[in-house]
């Protein structure tokens, strides 16, 4: 195999999981996370080292490949790449018994936003079950509010002027061993039990 033009990029690898694959039981189940994890993530990984060795791309950056890619002529490459940086954040945007109490640097921004959680919650949801299809359903940071947005497939707010702060993902896989077609349940859930509020709040610090 001819990897001259990627020797001074290596392979994008697989980032480890943040937790053990058992750690979102019962919310989401083992089953669900390996699979979805070890076999979808894992894949984009592999489908995306394979499409672009041997292209310019090979010497790119996730984010630049991202950002770079036409989405037309290049879709292959822009939606495998896009789907990795996007699970990456999903796991992220859980964590093991989290969901609970807003800090309040965010609570601050949410209420200003929303008006309350509970709205917030409401928007989320409705957002989540009006998209048609895969997709993903956000919570992002664009100028100096916060709102709630969704993207169909692979696609990402990444390359727009905004910041996101937490995703859920809204592809049948994230959810159907576990809710089958019920992804207001899973939506709920995940909001309830495993939304990482912490990592919003890094996030919204990350923002210049
Ligand atoms: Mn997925």
């Amino acid at each position: 195999m001819d990897t001259s033009t990627s020797k001074f990029w290596p392979s994008h690898e697989l980032p480890a999981l943040p937790y053990s694959e058992s750690a979102l039981s019962p919310v989401i189940s083992e089953r669900t996370v390996s699979f979805h994890y070890g076999k979808h993530h894992r894949g984009y990984v592999d489908e995306l080292n394979r499409l672009i060795a041997g292209t310019a791309f090979a010497g790119l950056s996730l984010e630049q490949i991202i950002a770079s890619a036409d989405k037309t002529i290049n879709a292959s490459i822009y939606n495998n790449a896009a789907q990795i940086w996007n699970h990456s954040f999903y796991w992220n945007s859980l964590a093991p018994s989290a969901g609970g109490v807003v800090p309040a640097e965010l609570k601050k921004l949410i209420d200003s936003s929303f008006g309350d959680i509970q709205t917030l919650k409401k928007q989320f949801t409705g957002a989540a079950l009006k998209q048609f299809g895969s997709g993903w359903v956000w919570l992002i940071h664009v100028g100096s509010t916060l709102k709630v947005i969704t993207t169909s497939n692979a696609d990402t707010p990444l390359t727009s002027h905004s910041k996101p702060l937490l995703v859920i993902d809204l592809w049948e896989h994230s959810y159907y061993l576990d809710y089958q077609n019920l992804r207001a349940d899973y939506v709920n859930a995940v909001f309830d039990k495993l939304i990482n509020w912490s990592f919003a709040v890094d996030n919204l610090q990350n923002i210049v």
